[in-house]
């Protein structure tokens, strides 16, 4: 029996088809989201990370029986079985209108080294996996047929702690798949289906899970089997962990295991989405398998890989660790490469930036780019970099003319915005609001909203982020064993009154984390001005090897301890989705200033204008094309720090950039937030957020993304063709 049907037999039977929906994250996207699964058992809920599935099996049966007899929940429960499969048959989709010759039979497969899908699925670590888990639920919704391929981390990404120092503690908490909304894949007579590679010069089994996101399958490869060897089960133990060599060796497992596993499952890709590098050696698998079954050389397939598969880069710098030197390709790859009939000359250089440079290391993004048909960055000015970057692989051609164009990142809209801003906009926009969600006279609509009645729904939202931040706040303090005066000034923290400034994101030291301390005298005078306060939240994990990332944390501790502070800065230690959404949902403003241009797109900005919220942040990435000011500089619909002012002195632009962020927040941003109507509402404020909305939400959303990535690059026949430059290489 599949484990849906088990925990199905497990169920009253008009409570059955819960089993369904809690093995399809579908469920997560749905306005129901709040209580259908959590009215079950709020503490269970609470304590198994929101995992339904953990939730169904561990509840006594005398509340499902009570439940199996509440009409209330059992109409509920129809009417989102009904939705549901009306979702999953449904045929008259965007996708199979505007490309229909994508057929489910011929998926799209894209390939990424971690996926954000829910906090119950902790495989991912930030931006990068959020975006693939938003571009799948995208994918489900519009139609496209697609299957994700990623790893099924046993540990995920670590768990941070800080202790009594202010210093990051990281920590691992096991998995239990077979309690999670997954499904080992098995073969027809029940055994799991395995594919085998050599990783190490050792053989290693691998087995595939299943995750339901929708109408698109997400398969995760795990090495954690009886029959491995005890190191080679750790190669799905961490995401980001270990070091080169680890990396090295996840990458093989994903791109040759993820591409011999799509053999094994029978999945014939019509495109190959290698999104960021660390999936690019599929592209050597996928033409070693066609070489098998043509009998063709590496030379005459390689043309026909690179017309299926596509490329996108999110880096904005050429980094260290995208490459590996010649010692640790050899150690890899030295068994591969015959298998592809090349020398060992003829396959280093397929990721050498510079050919016939023997202290070349081995780029894995220079590999996707000449073995993919198209390549794209993930912001307009994302796109202007990269084509300066890896204007070097195209020694012929002017930085103009470097084949890597760019599409915007977005966000799932149905995913990041608060049910009771959805309700809202399903009353002023229309009940069918978020499934036209790219259209801007849709978002016109906004401007019908109340305001009071926006403004309300905001502060309700803004109090539950207080009452989060406390709750999470007091947890830290009472784990520290702080003292008890400590831990009683919690009900000092924060005022839902007080303009509230979030900033949450991986403490990566060009995000800057610190800035607005930079003049601290300066600073503290700002938050605790008498007449218009100001107060902060930030959340965010530094790498475990970051030491400097580290550091910044520990300098916010300090300050959320400072005797002035303490009550308007807080901290909440370990953030994940679940803190993510609660933040985006219910902060006045979200800062980020990060050094331009390593913001290669940003996309947290964007769940906070969908909220209501509005953005203060560097020019880079996506606000570049977001942000509007009217004709004499003033912001529109957010600010911008520091313009368009920009030097490579980072002292002089960190100065530059906190000057022009002060200037912001004395000048501008607090006078519009304080100043109230007779009602209490501040209007200047109000016309602000619908300007953020209306801006934002029709454009920098997945559903727009992924009709141009189907539009654009998986069927477009127009994609820039590179001259072969491996032809040069095989002569
Ligand atoms: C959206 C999101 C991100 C991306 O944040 P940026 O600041 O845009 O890089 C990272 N982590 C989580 C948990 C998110 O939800």
């Amino acid at each position: 029996m599949n484990p849906i049907s088990q925990l199905r037999a497990r169920l009253p039977q008009p409570l059955r088809y819960l089993a369904d929906l809690a093995y399809n994250y579908w469920w997560s996207w749905t306005t129901e989201r709040l209580s259908l699964f959590s009215i079950i058992d709020p503490n269970i809920w609470q304590t198994c990370n929101h995992n339904p599935v953990a939730l169904l099996e561990s509840v006594s049966y005398e509340r499902l029986s009570q439940l199996a007899e509440d009409p209330q929940y059992l109409k509920r429960l129809q009417s989102l079985t009904q939705q549901f499969d009306a979702y999953m048959t449904e045929q008259d989709t965007w996708a199979s209108r505007a490309a229909p010759q994508i057929s489910p039979e011929r998926p799209i497969v894209y390939f990424c080294v971690e996926f954000g899908i829910h906090e119950s699925l902790p495989i991912y670590c930030g931006g990068l996996g959020v975006l693939a888990g938003d571009h799948l639920k995208s994918a489900s919704d519009l139609g496209a047929p697609m299957v994700g391929m990623g790893l099924l981390y046993r540990q995920g990404y670590f768990r941070q702690r800080l202790n009594r120092s202010g210093w990051q503690e990281d920590y691992y908490i096991d998995s239990d798949f077979d309690h999670m909304p997954l499904e080992l894949v098995r073969g027809e007579y029940g055994q799991p289906i395995t594919v085998k590679l050599s990783i190490r010069q050792r053989m290693v089994r691998v087995q595939v899970w299943k995750a339901r996101v929708g109408r698109v399958d997400l398969y995760l490869l795990d090495t954690d089997r009886e029959d491995n060897d005890p190191i080679d089960r750790w190669l799905t133990g961490r995401l980001y962990g270990g070091n080169r060599e680890t990396r090295i060796a996840q990458e093989v497992l994903l791109g040759i295991g993820g591409a011999k596993i799509l053999q094994a499952l029978e999945i014939e890709a019509s495109v190959f989405h290698v999104n960021e590098g660390h999936a690019a050696f599929a592209l050597l698998e996928i033409a070693r398998q066609e070489m098998e079954q043509t009998g063709e050389s590496f030379y005459d397939v390689e043309a026909k890989v690179r017309e299926r598969a596509v490329f996108t880069t999110h880096t904005p710098v050429q980094a260290a660790y995208d490459v590996f030197s010649a010692d640790m390709m050899d150690s890899f790859f030295a068994d591969y490469w015959p298998k592809l009939d090349l020398t060992r000359e003829q396959f280093l250089a397929l990721g050498a930036r510079r050919l016939g440079d023997p202290w070349e290391p081995f780029g894995i993004t220079v590999l996707a780019l000449r073995m993919t048909r198209t390549a794209n960055g993930v912001s307009e000015l994302h796109g202007r970099v990269s084509r300066q970057i890896w204007n070097i692989l195209y020694p012929d051609r002017s930085e103009d003319e470097v084949p890597i164009g760019h599409i915007t990142n977005g966000v799932h809209v149905r995913t990041w915005t608060s049910p009771l801003m959805s309700d809202l906009y399903a009353q002023y926009l229309g009940e069918d609001w978020s499934r036209q969600i790219v259209n801007p006279e849709l978002w016109a609509k906004v401007e019908d909203i109340p305001d009071a009645e926006l403004w309300r729904r905001h502060c309700i939202l803004k109090e539950r982020l207080i009452a989060y931040t406390r709750a999470k706040v007091k947890q830290s303090r009472l784990d520290r064993r702080e003292a008890p005066d400590d831990i009683a000034a919690i009900d000092r923290l924060l005022d839902p009154k007080t303009l509230t400034i979030g900033f949450a994101r991986r403490f990566s030291p060009y995000k800057r984390g610190a800035l607005i301390f930079r003049d601290f005298q300066r600073s503290l005078r700002i938050l605790s001005n008498a007449k218009r306060p100001i107060q902060l939240i930030f959340s965010g994990k530094a790498h475990p090897a970051d030491d400097e990332g580290k550091r910044i944390i520990q300098r916010l501790m300090e300050w959320c301890r400072h005797p002035t502070l303490r009550d308007r800065v807080a901290l909440v230690e370990d953030y994940d989705i679940h803190t993510a959404k609660i933040l985006v949902q219910g902060v006045d403003v979200w800062l980020n200033n990060p050094r331009r241009p390593l913001e290669a797109s940003g996309t947290s900005g964007q769940k906070v204008s969908l909220n209501g919220g509005v953005n203060c942040s560097v020019l880079d990435g996506w606000w570049c094309e977001g942000y509007q000011a009217s004709a004499n500089g003033t912001g529109l619909n957010g600010w911008a720090i520091g313009e368009d002012m920009h030097t490579s002195d980072q002292e002089i632009q960190d100065q530059i950039d906190a000057e022009s962020l002060y200037h912001i927040l004395e000048t501008e941003m607090a006078r519009l937030f304080y100043n109230r109507d007779a009602n209490g509402v501040p209007q200047g404020w109000v016309k602000m957020m619908k300007a953020s909305i209306r801006s934002t939400a029709p454009i920098f959303n997945t559903d727009r993304m992924v009709a141009e990535y189907v539009t654009q690059i998986y069927t477009s026949d127009n994609s820039v063709s590179i001259t072969p430059i491996l032809s040069s290489v095989m002569s």
